[in-house]
């Protein structure tokens, strides 16, 4: 394999018009070293790491095996002395005998909706207005917004899953198929807080969403940790709740409202917010725990630039223990993601190796982050308190879930026209005579699910290498997120040496041409990294 890709690379370079690909090393996948990597992997993957979950003894034995590994490498600590960045976390757990009423009708937890908050609070109570708000979008660059000419204050919104764009197969409206990060649940109950409401529940529709009623009901009603601010959380929406389609069409019903009807009109413009007349009652109690869980990472210091960091990184965490068919069983995560951070490693290994022949300019971080499954938590903590300021760091490179079967002759990319990474994983991807390929399912936004998106909120350009299961028909029904997510000898492995090389490319790169790729599209990245204090790209600096 090693052999294989080096022909492709002399080949490629000869009819690469791109100058500056000849200065970059070729050789990265060649020094990988597989057996390392496999090691990483197999031993992160354990039963004896009881599948990673955060705040477990799975955290603790993945901390120490992660900060051993970056000490016997020779990398320095990321964070001043330590390699380890404590993340203070709310283990928030709802007690599940609630019920919601509106108007008349009660609605059963878990069967009609569900119902949480992140607002460090023992209780919260709800008795107020109900408003259905479309989609609950507030999109100036596309001329939209739901919110116009209602006053949703202390009151409860009701609003569609995903963006216009979706049902109407336009690709002109909003961006057609392709969910924009106005369809996210993250998004809805961010805008909701901004325009002041109380709660929030969206309506549930398995296309829409991505996933079924099952993934909400067991995300809703879990403990769940997040990260705590220094207002305890009371600017997030109060309530962020969920509604399955038969539960909206029930309570709308209930106030003389069609819900297809609606939904038709809130997929056009000029759409206005309808008030149900109806109050719904609710009340949220919590247990709360405080604990700090760890983010992880080491650094290869610069010889030239050292505050300027190109940073690679993979979440550590997995979902740990589960019950499937009523068995208590280990959810390893194999591939998700022992097998991201079994990367981060080797490349760190192949890196430090390769700074001793010739240093690099800037500074290198390999990082491994915590509670990505349970909301992208220690990477948003490690963005708004990077080690330096956000503004320089270059880049974010996110491996969640790598190809560990063989090698393919493209490289899989997410969101399209969104940084000027995109035309370095171009480059090198052609230079490994591979093309990029569109996200083959842009409606379920996994530009928004995994760590990197975290970093793109903060300005830093980020870019997410992500396979998860893409050569493996199987994976994603049977394996994903599942106990079959395992570590398996006859993985072949080549697909994570085209893939690391394809990365490590990208830094060494970065490393040495002083350039600050910068974002494509008008967007809030664009404009976090503006404020930041960096300019978008080299070109506009
Ligand atoms: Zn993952």
């Amino acid at each position: 394999m090693n052999s294989m890709i080096k022909t492709l690379f002399l080949s490629s370079a000869l009819l690469c018009k791109f100058a500056s690909l000849a200065a970059t090393p070729t050789d990265i996948g060649n020094s990988i070293n597989l057996d390392n990597y496999r090691q990483d992997v197999k031993t992160l993957a354990s039963d004896e790491f009881e599948g990673r979950a955060p705040l477990s003894v799975g955290e603790t034995k993945t901390v120490a095996y992660l900060v051993e590994q970056f000490r016997e490498m020779g990398l320095q600590p990321a964070f001043g002395d330590s390699y380890i960045q404590p993340v203070p976390l709310a283990k928030i757990t709802a007690s599940q005998d609630m019920s919601l009423s509106v108007g008349d009708t009660t609605f059963t937890n878990g069967e009609d909706f569900v119902a949480r908050t992140e607002r460090i609070t023992e209780q919260l109570t709800l008795d107020n207005e109900v408003v259905f708000v479309g989609y609950g979008i507030n999109a100036p660059e596309y001329h939209w917004n739901d919110y116009a000419g209602v006053d949703v204050k202390g009151k409860t919104v009701i609003v569609l899953v995903n963006d216009p764009g979706f049902t109407s197969g336009d690709k002109s409206f909003f961006n057609g198929q392709a969910m924009t990060y106005y369809g996210r649940w993250t998004y809805k109950y961010e805008e909701a807080a901004r325009q002041g409401a109380k709660a929030v529940f969206i309506v549930h529709e398995t296309m829409a969403a991505g996933y079924g009623w099952g993934v909400v009901k067991a995300g809703g009603t879990t403990a769940k940790y997040t990260l705590v601010d220094n207002n305890n959380n009371l600017s997030k929406v109060g309530v962020m709740g969920w509604l399955t389609l038969r539960a909206a069409e029930k309570m709308l019903a209930a106030s003389g409202l069609d819900y297809r009807q609606l939904k038709t009109q809130a997929g056009k413009p000029g759409f206005t917010a309808i008030g149900l007349q109806q109050r719904a009652k609710l009340t949220l109690r919590n247990t709360i725990e405080h604990k700090a869980s760890q983010n992880v990472a080491a650094i290869l210091p610069g010889s030239e630039a050292q505050d300027e960091w190109v940073a690679l990184h993979a979440h550590w965490d997995g979902l740990g223990k589960g019950t499937e068919n009523g068995q208590q069983v280990i959810l390893n995560g194999a591939v998700d993601n022992a097998s991201g951070v079994a990367g981060v490693l080797e490349l760190a290994r192949v890196f430090k190796q390769k700074a001793k022949a010739t240093p690099f300019k800037r500074t290198l971080m390999f990082g491994a982050f915590t509670a990505e499954e349970t909301g992208l938590i220690g990477a948003e903590h490690f963005a708004k308190h990077p080690p330096v300021p956000a503004k320089d760091i270059v880049a974010f490179l996110n491996i969640d879930g790598m190809n560990v079967n063989d090698a393919t002759p493209y490289t899989l990319q997410y969101g399209e026209n969104v940084s000027e990474l995109e035309d370095y994983v171009a480059r090198g991807a052609k230079s490994q005579g591979r093309f990029v390929k569109p996200d083959p399912r842009p409606q379920n936004g996994l530009f928004f699910r995994s760590d990197h998106f975290a970093a793109a909120r903060q300005g830093i350009p980020s870019y997410l290498f992500m396979s998860l299961g893409d050569t493996d028909p199987q994976f994603i029904a049977s394996r994903y997120h599942k106990s079959g997510d395992d570590y398996f000898d006859s993985w072949s492995l080549g697909g994570v040496v085209q893939d690391l090389d394809l990365i490590g490319q990208i830094m060494a790169e970065l490393a040495n041409n002083g350039d600050w790729p910068g974002w494509k599209a008008d967007s809030s990245f664009k404009e976090a990294r503006i404020a930041s204090g960096r300019g978008n790209s080299s070109t506009e600096d």
